[in-house]
């Protein structure tokens, strides 16, 4: 099967850190921005940089933007050029169309106009420290919906040495541990007899309510 090609469209710091990583992943990438300095920046580190403004819908149709399989919008503080730009790629038929909010309302509009995927950089990666300040175990953070999360936390002290059943995370916290990393081991669907040990990291499912009572009691072990 022939590799994904994506084109990402304005190179600020999201943007081409996209596209710089999806570059080093080895797949073919397609930087554009209406910013000729910001491609000569950025034209080694990727397939293609062109200079265009996304605004214009023959300069995108010149691209053949729509042979993309995937296509990043990561214009962020111009909101107006971000809408115009997803509307003119939706009209395109862009397979894949993944776009970055400024705001939540910015987000709802861009939803609305059929952008696949509405992205928050800021506000997740805000998110991810926070809970990683509540708690140095916590590893990672990803919200599955407005009221759900999974949460990575390395083992906290009062865990190690007990199985799944003496912690009871279940019935004490209403969330459900989905698997334990010992290593490069991955234990996907734990026992309730499993024991957790040192260095271990478990990946819990629940509430963001019950999720944060978890994560605070777990901080202070
Ligand atoms: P970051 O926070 O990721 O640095 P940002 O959210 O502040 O970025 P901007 O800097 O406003 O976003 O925009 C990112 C890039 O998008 C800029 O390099 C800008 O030149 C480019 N850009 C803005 N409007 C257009 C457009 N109409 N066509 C092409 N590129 C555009």
């Amino acid at each position: 099967m022939a590799k994904k090609q994506f084109a990402v469209i304005g190179m600020g710091r999201f943007g081409s850190s996209v596209a710089g990583a999806l570059t080093n992943l080895g797949f073919e990438v397609l930087a554009i921005d209406r910013d000729e300095q910001k491609i000569q920046d950025i034209a080694d580190q990727v397939t293609h940089a062109v200079s265009a403004d996304t605004t214009d819908e023959d300069a995108l149709r010149a691209i053949g933007v729509r042979n993309f399989d995937v296509v990043v919008v990561a214009i962020g503080a111009d909101i107006q050029a971000s809408i115009l730009t997803t509307l003119i790629l939706k009209d395109l038929g862009v397979p894949r169309l993944i776009v970055k909010a400024q705001n939540e309302l910015h987000g709802k509009v861009l939803g609305k106009i059929g952008a696949d995927k509405v992205i928050y950089p800021e506000r997740d990666m805000g998110l991810r420290v926070a809970h990683h300040l509540i708690s140095p175990n916590i590893l990672d953070y990803i919200e599955l919906s407005d009221a759900y999360s999974i949460v990575e936390m390395k083992a906290p002290s009062q865990a190690i040495g007990r199985n799944l059943k003496q912690l009871d995370v279940r019935a004490k916290y209403k969330c459900n541990v989905l698997a334990i990393k010992s290593g490069e081991h991955m234990n996907i669907s734990p026992y309730a007899e499993d024991i957790i040990r040192e260095q271990d990291i478990l990946v819990i499912v629940g509430k963001n309510e019950d999720l944060a009572l978890l994560e605070i009691e777990f901080a202070e072990g």
